[in-house]
């Protein structure tokens, strides 16, 4: 029996640094860890009942019984993302039981930064050093993608709650969704003098989960025209042809924008272990091109900030998570950064958008137990 009954956890947001839309065409994604992190403060149970409460929602605590979890029970409240990781171990046999939850967070939520996945990650992981599950890091990442999948409901691929998990400061995590191997890249901006800076638009354009269902339903019509499993399949050398038997312009426009950001990954990878960080930049704004002209999930306000990043100085500059909205990512030298929010800001202001949120984002650590 453990002597451990309560402890802290924390689990970080993410913000992608390249391969967007590609987690669910089996492909590559680089994210990396944000400073900002949902905290957890968790004490065992043994009575099989689960309390949850954020300092982010107002209102008394919620419970649950743990043998009452099951997706058709859902009430479509955040507290389905916590209770979901529970159902999530338990479905597969992990032998959890209750707890009090308490949760404080500075991952900005509905921003693209993915405060659902630390939520369901520092959950997970407050379970698995109470209950003494002993899960490999991403193992409990995919638990935590069942339970936003079949419990939440929301159809997401694995690379925010993998970043959460698996993260480790100073570099970004290149993670092949398909045999999930993962590879830690060394992405240290500070002694470079440069600064990935975060521009959350504080948009979010309410046709965006019918329009992400749509790009999912398109990106699988053209593996299926093509014969392969996933978009993954058809090698950048190989696009042309691919591309030639393909009647749809917007299928097209899919296919292309995959392979062609899977190679984007690729030399994202190349620049970094070659030092070359600066050289990353374009490779940054030809994914927002893509993203924009062929994958068609960019936006205005998005636009907006890497057309303006750009012509003040930027290195680069691309839409990042799923788009029309969310969060957009600048890179520059540190030096940059004043002028840059300046820029942004003021072209926000004159274009009567609301006023963006701009933060710079450090390569930070992944989930942790803090005490
Ligand atoms: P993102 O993951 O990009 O922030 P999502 O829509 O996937 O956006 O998840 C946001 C939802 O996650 C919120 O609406 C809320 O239900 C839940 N959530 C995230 N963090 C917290 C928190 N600290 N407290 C309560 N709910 C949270
Ligand atoms: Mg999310």
């Amino acid at each position: 029996m453990s002597e451990l009954r309560e402890g802290v956890w924390a689990a970080p947001g993410r913000v992608n640094l390249i391969g967007e839309h590609t987690d669910y065409n089996d492909g590559f994604v680089m994210p990396f860890a944000l400073p900002h992190t949902t905290v957890a403060t968790v004490r065992r149970r043994d009575d099989g009942v689960l309390r949850f409460q954020s300092s982010d929602v107002a209102g008394p605590a919620v419970e649950r019984r743990i043998d009452d979890l099951a997706p058709a029970r859902a009430t479509g409240s955040w507290t389905d993302y916590p209770a979901g990781v529970v159902w999530a171990l338990r479905e597969a046999g992990h032998a959890v039981g209750g707890a009090d939850f308490h949760y404080e967070s500075t991952v900005p939520t509905g921003a693209g930064l993915s405060s659902s996945a630390a939520l369901e990650v520092v959950t997970a992981l407050a379970l698995n050093d109470l209950y003494e599950l002993g899960l490999e890091r991403g193992l409990m990442a995919k638990l935590c993608q069942r339970a936003e999948n079949a419990y939440v409901g929301a159809p997401t691929g694995i690379m925010d709650q993998t970043a959460s998990a698996c993260c480790t400061a100073g570099h970004a995590l290149y993670l092949d969704t398909r045999d999930l191997s993962r590879r830690q890249i060394p992405f240290d901006l500070a002694a470079l003098g440069l600064e990935l800076l975060v521009v959350d638009t504080r948009v979010k354009h309410s046709h965006s989960e019918g329009e992400y269902g749509k790009r999912r339903a398109g990106c699988e019509a053209g593996a299926a025209a093509l014969g392969v499993t996933a978009l993954r399949d058809i090698a950048y050398e190989d696009l042309p042809t691919a591309l030639s038997r393909l009647d749809d312009p917007e299928i097209r426009g899919l296919v292309r924008h995959i392979v062609t950001e899977n190679r984007r990954v690729e030399r994202v990878i190349a620049h970094l272990e070659a030092d070359e960080v600066r050289a990353i930049g374009p490779v940054l704004t030809e994914g927002h091109v893509s993203l924009r002209d062929d994958f068609r999930v960019s936006c205005t306000e998005l636009d907006l900030v890497v057309d303006t990043a750009l012509a003040a100085g930027a290195l680069g500059a691309r839409m990042t998570g799923g788009g029309f909205g969310g969060s957009a990512v600048v890179l520059a030298d540190a030096s940059m950064t004043p002028t840059l929010t300046g820029a942004i800001l003021k072209a926000f202001a004159s274009g009567g958008y609301a006023e963006p949120r701009v933060f710079p984002a450090t390569p930070s650590a992944g989930a942790t137990r803090l005490s």
